[in-house]
């Protein structure tokens, strides 16, 4: 069964307008390699990441989810010299993996990994007490997708961007029996852009080879 047109189309703008470097290509082989899940984002989605942090201006990102670390490599590549970011990753085996393709890729120095389920590392971070992050990328854990709104507000100041990736779930965001686990974190997150005074957003739908999908981006009032 020939692949459908949307994926074809896909590897064409990989091909021709994204052209992700080796790292980055390297990223997705050793997650296959090391029999992870195929979730990382999408080429295009990746450099709209990088293109975003650059827009925003961003010096501190924050990253809930890091898999083997191809999201968060784009992300770095948009930040100046001195940006950092943090990512979190519940599972050491993600971690060592991502760290390995973010050296690779040369930006070890502005990317630090907390491993542990990321609610426990949001709380660490407040009592940090850090400068604020100018950027965030949810993708993890959907159930936790309102906590993790939540506390990008809490963690950022007014302007931060919000990214929020698999909102529309092959459209299991109409009919959360379709996916009991997921879709109601996913429903609720999406209430709450709407709904919380903090929060100014939009979701747009995508299509391609990780399906029928989309992104929610935010502002923090
Ligand atoms: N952002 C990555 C990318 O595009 O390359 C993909 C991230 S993948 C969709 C989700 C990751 O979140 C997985 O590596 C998973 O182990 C991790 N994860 C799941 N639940 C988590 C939790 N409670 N805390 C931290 N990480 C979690």
């Amino acid at each position: 069964q020939p692949a459908p047109g949307w994926v074809a189309v896909e590897n064409f703008l990989a091909d021709v307008v994204v052209r992700p470097d080796s790292a980055l290509q390297r990223a997705v082989t050793s997650a296959l390699e090391a029999g992870m899940p195929p979730i990382e984002v999408a080429p295009n989605a990746g450099k709209l990441l990088k293109l975003l942090v650059q827009l925003s201006g961003a010096r501190r990102v924050l990253e809930i989810g890091t898999l083997a670390g191809f999201s968060t490599i784009w992300m770095a590549q948009g930040l100046p010299a001195d940006g950092r970011l943090v990512t979190c990753e519940y599972l050491p085996k993600h971690a060592r993996i991502a760290r390995a393709n973010i050296d690779n890729a040369g930006l070890g120095h502005k990317v630090d990994i907390r491993i542990g389920a990321a609610l426990d590392t949001l709380h660490a971070l407040e009592s940090e007490a850090g400068p604020p992050f100018d950027f965030v990328f949810i993708d993890a854990d959907k159930e936790n997708n309102p906590h993790y709104l939540d506390w990008a507000i809490r963690l950022g100041r007014p302007g931060t961007t919000i990214v929020m990736d698999n909102v529309v779930w092959e459209g299991a965001v109409l009919d959360a029996s379709m996916d009991t686990v997921n879709a109601p974190g996913i429903i609720s997150a999406l209430q709450m852009l709407g709904d919380d005074a903090r929060l100014d957003g939009t979701v747009m739908q995508t299509v391609g080879s990780k399906g029928w999908d989309g992104f929610a981006l935010a502002i923090v009032r």
